[in-house]
C-alpha cells in the first residue's frame, strides 16, 4: 500500500466556467480526484483555501508548500502538487532547490484544459504524476505532463496552445507514458548523501529576471543592477552567454556583487548555454563577476538565487554555490 499527500494549490486543472470565464471551483477538484483511488493506492488531497491562478504565485505560497511538504514528509512515500502551467517550472525549481535530501518522490502536475472539459488532458497528468509519486527511488522533483516526467528544474513551459506545454529542452525526459511507463531510471539523481534540512524562503528578497535587448537595453539593466533595488538577478544574454561591453552594464553587475548579491548570466536561447571564452564577448560580463550559469532555466536561475540567497548566502559564498550543480539544473 502507497499514502500519497496531494496538495492542490489552483490552476486550470480544476476549473470550471463562470460568467467571467475559468475560474477555480473549490471542492470540484477532491471529489474529481476520487476515482484514482485503489485498495492499493490511498491519497489524501489538501485543498488550500485560496485557489490561486498560477500567475499570482508569491514566496508566501511557496513557504506554505515548503511548510507542507516538510511536515508531512514522514507520514507519506511520496507527494503530488496541482498547480496552474503558468509558473509550474518556477515552483518545480523553487521546490528542487528548496527540499535538497527530501529524499521522497514530489511530483508537480496540472493541465492546459480542466478536468470538467470532454477533452482534459488533466486525467492522464494526474494518472502519471500518482504513479511517478509511487516510485520508491525517485528522489526528486519532477513535472508530469502529456506523457513525460521531467526534471523539475530543466523544465520549462513552452506551448501555451497544445498539450504538449512542458519541455526540457537541454535534458532528456526521466520516463515517458506510454501503454507500459518506460522508466529512465538511470537518468535520475541518485540520493545526495545531504540531510534534510526544512526552511523557509525569505519573502522580503528581491530577485528578478532581466532580458536583454539591443539599443538603450543594457544602460537601463546596468542602472537597475546599481541601485539599491535588487539582492539578486538572471540576466538573460545573447547567444553563449554574449553581451555588449556597455560600461554602464558591467558596473552595474560589478556593483550588485559588491553589495554581496550575485547575477547570473544565462541565455535567451531555449537549447545551448552560456560558454565564457566561446567568444570574446562574453568575457567582459565574466570580469565584471557575473556568475557563468551555464544551461539553467531562467526559472532555475530565479529559484536558486531566492533559496540560497534565504539560506544567508552572500558575495563569493554565495557565487561559488550559484556555479555548482546542486539539484541538476546544470548539464
Ligand atoms: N493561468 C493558469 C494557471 O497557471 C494556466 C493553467 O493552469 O494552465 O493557473
Amino acid at each position: 500500500m502507497t499514502r500519497l499527500l496531494v496538495l492542490y494549490t489552483g490552476g486550470t486543472i480544476g476549473m470550471d466556467q463562470t460568467p467571467d470565464g475559468l475560474a477555480p471551483k473549490p471542492g470540484l477538484l477532491p471529489r474529481l480526484l476520487e476515482r484514482f483511488l485503489k485498495p492499493d493506492l490511498q491519497f489524501d488531497v489538501v485543498e488550500y483555501p485560496s485557489l490561486i491562478d498560477s500567475s499570482a504565485i508569491t514566496p508566501a505560497h511557496w513557504n506554505q508548500l515548503l511548510g507542507d511538504l516538510s511536515r508531512e514528509r514522514d507520514r507519506y512515500d511520496g507527494f503530488v502538487v496541482i498547480h496552474g502551467t503558468d509558473t509550474m517550472a518556477y515552483t518545480a525549481s523553487l521546490l528542487a532547490f528548496a527540499l535538497r535530501g527530501f529524499g521522497k518522490p514530489v511530483v508537480v502536475t496540472g493541465s492546459q484544459l480542466p478536468l470538467v472539459h470532454p477533452r482534459s488532458d488533466g486525467w492522464s497528468n494526474i494518472a502519471d504524476a500518482l504513479e511517478a509519486a509511487c516510485q520508491r527511488d525517485l528522489a526528486e522533483v519532477v513535472i508530469a505532463f502529456d506523457r513525460l516526467l521531467l526534471r523539475g528544474c530543466r523544465a520549462r513551459k513552452l506551448d501555451a496552445a497544445g498539450f504538449s506545454g512542458f519541455a526540457s529542452p537541454n535534458a532528456a525526459p526521466l520516463a515517458r507514458f506510454g501503454i507500459q511507463a518506460d522508466w529512465r531510471r538511470e537518468l535520475w539523481r541518485k540520493p545526495d548523501g545531504d540531510r534534510f534540512v526544512p526552511m523557509a524562503l525569505d519573502e522580503r528578497l528581491r530577485v528578478a529576471c532581466l532580458f536583454l535587448t539591443p539599443g538603450h537595453g543594457a544602460t537601463l539593466m546596468g542602472q537597475m543592477l546599481a541601485e539599491d533595488r535588487l539582492d539578486g538577478a538572471a540576466l538573460m544574454s545573447y547567444g553563449n552567454g554574449n553581451a555588449p561591453a556597455e560600461p554602464a552594464l558591467l558596473d552595474g553587475v560589478a556593483a550588485l556583487s559588491a553589495r554581496g548579491g550575485a547575477v547570473l548570466n544565462l541565455t535567451q536561447v531555449t537549447v545551448g548555454a552560456v560558454e565564457v571564452g566561446a567568444y570574446a564577448a562574453s568575457q567582459p560580463l565574466a570580469r565584471a563577476g557575473a556568475v557563468p550559469g551555464a544551461d539553467m532555466t531562467p526559472e532555475a536561475a530565479v529559484a536558486k538565487l531566492t533559496v540560497l540567497l534565504s539560506q544567508g548566502l552572500r558575495g563569493e559564498a554565495l557565487r561559488a554555490r550559484l556555479a555548482e550543480n546542486l539539484a541538476g539544473e546544470i548539464s
